[in-house]
């Protein structure tokens, strides 16, 4: 008979990582650059592995895996490679009159020690990659914990990390709460959690015990505000392809369309339309649309279809996880679909009279983690700039900001605190030291 390996001890995974932190072996760059190489090799001579994982968790098209989780991160890969040097570079600042002319002070980046990294479902390899990406960088050692709701993509994260990462200095912890709760327990010196904001507590709390600093990467309902002066049909465009890609499982989807009377019966046909183009008359058979993670979140977002008029979609087959692309008109505000982040193809259109109404509007509620404006007017577009606060804004384009590694990438209030991304990430995974220096003769 055989027996399963006991899996190491949480204490044990971060005692171990800790001493290897200790030795000083993560912190030169070359240790770092050769991590992120390595981790792209990974990406490039596996990367079909971790599709064939994200399809059967998800349902992804290989297309959409590699675009949006696979050569996404090969990309901040990439990035992080040609700059790491320049970012890491002291900064001079200067001194006061009253140290001398001979002191000099300086701010340097320091690794902060071991990271936690917890992932979420929705985007299960990019959204435990890029951090870990940062943190890599930064010099630290990381435990990943992905998501247990996506278990292929999860299993093969565990097979295939420590096949090319230092396993000293990077270990993947798989699990679902308990495990995850027997992690916060330890002492870390950064946690980075990518979720909802029920958990998202969870673990600021765990996190004050170690005073530990957080960056909670949180959702929420995302609004589209339409002026009537767009392009209407680009308009549905662009919001069809940002809504329904991954099913609507996706944290900076635009959640709800806010716009007036007139603009709302303009755009029903037009969205109709574009779901179309990009899915055929029946989705279900087209390999470019996904699924709904499990059947718990089915049955949340089929209950929010009578939230309005269905005026295309509403199919669904619980079996199959499917539920078709589908957009509600007349939606009260007051209505389930308002009530919470959807986190699912379904797009309801709220109506207003006008900007002041839906700055009001999008005012009134959580801070979003991203905003997107469809609009000709400059006088609109700086009204919503300094009139609202969002994590990220988007005028014409859903989505696309955090695809710029040069911004970046986080929320604001309830939809999460500290953001990543490029140079970002070094800010977030490090220390910033400052040094004063005066000779002593
Ligand atoms: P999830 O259920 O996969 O949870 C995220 C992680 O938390 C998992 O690793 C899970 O094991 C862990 N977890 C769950 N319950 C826990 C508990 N009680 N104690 C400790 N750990 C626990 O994912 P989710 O929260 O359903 O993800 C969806 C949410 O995440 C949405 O609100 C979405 O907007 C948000 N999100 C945000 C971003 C971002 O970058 N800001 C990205 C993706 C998703």
């Amino acid at each position: 008979m055989t027996t399963a390996a006991t899996p190491e001890q949480p204490t044990d995974v971060v005692a171990r990582l800790r001493a290897t932190f200790r030795t000083g072996r993560t912190k030169p760059v070359a240790w770092r650059t050769e991590q992120l190489r390595r981790l792209r090799e990974l990406l490039t001579e596996r990367g079909a592995d971790l599709a064939d994982a994200l399809h059967t968790d998800l349902g992804k098209s290989s297309t959409e895996a590699y675009r949006t989780e696979i050569d996404f991160t090969v990309r901040e890969i990439d990035h992080t490679l040609d700059h790491l040097d320049a970012w890491l570079r002291p900064e001079s600042a200067p001194v006061p009159a009253h140290l001398g002319a001979d002191a000099t002070a300086w701010t340097q980046y320091d690794p902060l020690g071991v990271v936690l990294v917890i992932a979420p479902w929705n985007y299960p390899a990019q959204l435990l990659l890029a951090p870990l990406v940062g943190a890599l960088a930064a010099g630290n050692a990381v435990v990943v914990k992905p998501s247990e709701l996506a278990p292929a993509t999860s299993a093969a994260l565990a097979h295939l990390l420590p096949a090319y990462l230092d396993t000293d200095a990077v270990a993947v912890v798989e699990g679902g709460i308990p495990e995850t709760t027997a992690l916060l327990a330890e002492r870390f010196d950064h946690i980075f959690y990518t979720g909802n904001g029920t958990v998202g507590r969870v673990v600021l709390r765990a996190a004050a015990e170690h005073l530990t600093p957080v960056t909670l990467e949180l959702g929420g309902k995302s609004p589209a505000f339409v002026d009537r002066d767009a392009d209407l049909s680009v308009v549905a465009d662009r919001l069809a392809r940002g809504k329904f890609l991954n099913a609507g499982q996706t944290c900076v989807a635009p959640d709800y369309v806010l716009t007036d009377p007139d603009t709302a019966a303009a755009l029903e046909p037009l969205l109709t339309r574009a779901v179309e183009t990009l899915y055929g008359t029946d989705p279900q058979s087209s390999a470019a649309y996904g699924r709904i993670i499990n059947e718990r979140h089915f049955d949340r977002l089929a209950a929010l279809l009578d939230s309005g008029r269905i005026v295309v979609g509403g199919g669904n087959d619980r079996t199959d996880k499917y539920l078709a692309p589908t957009v509600l008109a007349d939606v009260d505000p007051a209505s389930p679909v308002m009530r919470e982040e959807i986190f699912g193809p379904i797009l309801p259109i709220v109506t207003v009279e006008g900007l002041d109404e839906a700055i009001a509007f999008i005012n009134d509620r959580d801070k979003p983690l991203a905003l997107y404006v469809f609009t000709e007017s400059g006088d609109t577009r700086g009204r919503i700039a300094a009139e609202t606060s969002s994590g990220g804004l988007g005028y014409g384009l859903p989505l696309a900001h955090l695809t710029v590694s040069d911004l970046p990438f986080g929320g604001v209030g309830e939809s999460g605190m500290g953001n990543y991304h490029g140079r970002y990430s070094i800010e977030t995974f490090s220390h910033r030291k400052a040094v004063l220096e005066k000779p002593l003769h």
